[in-house]
């Protein structure tokens, strides 16, 4: 699919839209690199939008920038690079530039500016409108590019052919244009990935809630029950400080390394919330993950990255056992909440392994079970979330604005044998939210009910009948 992606995109395109309305003037996917079978691994897929044909080189400059050369060749994400694959996507636009808009300070829309690009975003430039949105049509394009050409993804970039210096992220995507530097798109993973925190503060207010769910932010100051007491040197005071240790600093500290307990964080609070260190990637971009944060993100990220190489012959040693049924081939489910509903959108059947990380920690949580027996389960971090970002201003970084829409889609794998021949009947998908307790320990009693973690069921699919799933799996369940 690779070397022909670009003809056999348009034809397909085609089977369902005419010539005219072929939404760009060429499609094709590059692997900047591979570090294992899309299963095992998170595939980091980026397209461009409002790139013409002038501007291919200004676009792959621009992932070279931001994930090539930024993210994954600095600190923590070089150290895991293995755990990802990353597919640069080329959609060779119409026009060059993408279309905008712009608000008032009533968020009355003032003016729209259309552009016959490959996705149709507008970058608006507006904090209370996420930078940047949608077009009518941008969702089905993506969905239809992302399908022919990088089908097993776990994370979408969308790069705007747009000068400036803000984007919008969540639900497993970020849009982001060209003014974006690396170290906030890292910021970005670290919500993305591993449902941290945001360690800066920009306002004065104090913080009055309960204990925070993030990892690396507590209310707490007691060092006996401290969530992140293992990175505390015993001689260090708690609480350590606010913006700064409160002198005498001892003169071998790192800022960024050092653990202790610094009022500030939470986007908003200067006071009752607390961090582990004076200055993180969570807080200012720039410093790498601290210990906190950086033991979250290895924890997500261990068995993509130990899972197995890509070799000549194709898969070469395992330094992870991988699962029973790897090697059979698995199904991605792409299962779509909306207004409280579940539903199975569609089913696709991929060879090779794919690695669960089986973790659930706070946030939407998912699983699958057939009759009693559980087929998939894991953690969606990233998922009904709309978070704008952007570039550090003179005065530090700006809050995000956070939506949280009541629909959206998230993605199930479950190996094609547990799915072969089952009795559909049987299928439940259950999602729930999950407070801070973590299930290191998960039990089998299904996760809605587990007495170990704090949870709230939010929508469940049972009782099905064939009719409800689509054609796509109802194949791969009973193929002729
Ligand atoms: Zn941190």
């Amino acid at each position: 699919m690779r070397a022909d992606g670009t003809s056999s995109l348009r034809d397909w395109l085609r089977s369902d839209l005419s010539a005219s309305e072929v939404p760009w003037l060429a499609a094709s996917v590059t692997t900047l690199f591979q570090s294992g079978p899309p299963g095992s691994k998170i595939t980091l897929a980026v397209v461009g939008d409002g790139f013409g044909p002038r501007d291919q080189e200004v676009y792959n400059t621009a992932v070279d920038r931001m994930l090539t050369n930024g993210v994954f060749d600095h600190d923590f994400f070089r150290e895991h690079r293995a755990a990802f694959n990353l597919e640069r996507v080329n959609l060779v636009s119409m026009e060059s530039g993408v279309g905008t808009k712009a608000y008032d300070a009533d968020g009355n829309m003032v003016q729209q500016i259309d552009r016959d690009t490959a996705l149709g975003v507008y970058y608006n430039g507006d904090w209370a409108h996420c930078w940047t949105e949608d077009g009518p049509s941008t969702a089905a394009r993506l969905a239809s590019a992302l399908s022919e050409l990088v089908p097993e993804h776990t994370l979408v970039m969308v790069v705007l052919n747009s000068p400036g210096r803000d984007g919008c992220g969540g639900n497993w995507r970020a849009t982001v244009p060209l003014g974006m530097s690396w170290q906030t798109v890292a910021h970005e993973f670290g919500h993305a990935m591993g449902a941290l925190g945001d360690e800066y503060h920009q306002e004065n207010k104090t913080f009055g809630g309960t204990e925070p769910e993030e990892p690396n932010l507590t209310a707490k100051t007691d060092r006996e029950t401290l969530k992140w007491g293992w990175a505390v040197r015993a001689g260090t005071p708690l609480p350590t400080g606010g913006d700064d240790y409160t002198p005498p600093k001892p003169s071998d500290w790192n800022d960024s390394q050092h653990v202790g307990l610094f009022e500030g964080g939470h986007g908003a609070y200067r006071l009752g919330v607390y961090r582990p260190v004076v200055n993180c990637r969570m807080r200012s971009n720039d410093p790498p993950f601290c210990p906190v944060c950086a033991r979250v993100m290895e924890t997500v990220l261990a068995k993509h990255r130990d899972a197995a190489p890509v070799s000549g012959t194709g898969l070469g040693e395992t330094t992870t056992p991988l699962p029973e049924s790897a090697g059979t081939g698995y199904v991605r489910l792409v299962v779509r909440l909306e207004q409280g509903v579940l539903r199975v959108l569609e089913a696709r059947e991929f060879d090779g392994p794919f690695v669960e990380t089986g973790l659930v920690t706070q946030g939407f949580a998912h699983e699958v079970r057939i009759g009693d027996r559980r087929v998939a389960l894991g953690s969606l971090p990233d998922a009904g979330i709309s978070r704008g970002f952007s570039e550090i201003g003179t005065d530090g970084p700006r809050e995000h604005v956070v939506h949280r829409p009541d629909a959206f889609d998230f993605v199930v794998r479950v190996a094609s044998a547990e799915l072969r021949g089952a009795d559909l009947s049987q299928l439940t998908v259950d999602l729930v939210s999950v407070g801070a307790g973590r299930g290191d320990a998960l039990g089998e009693v299904p996760l809605r009910e587990d007495p170990a973690l704090d949870v709230t069921p939010i929508a469940s699919l049972a009782d099905l009948s064939l009719a409800d799933l689509p054609m796509s799996l109802r194949r791969i369940v009973e193929p002729e």
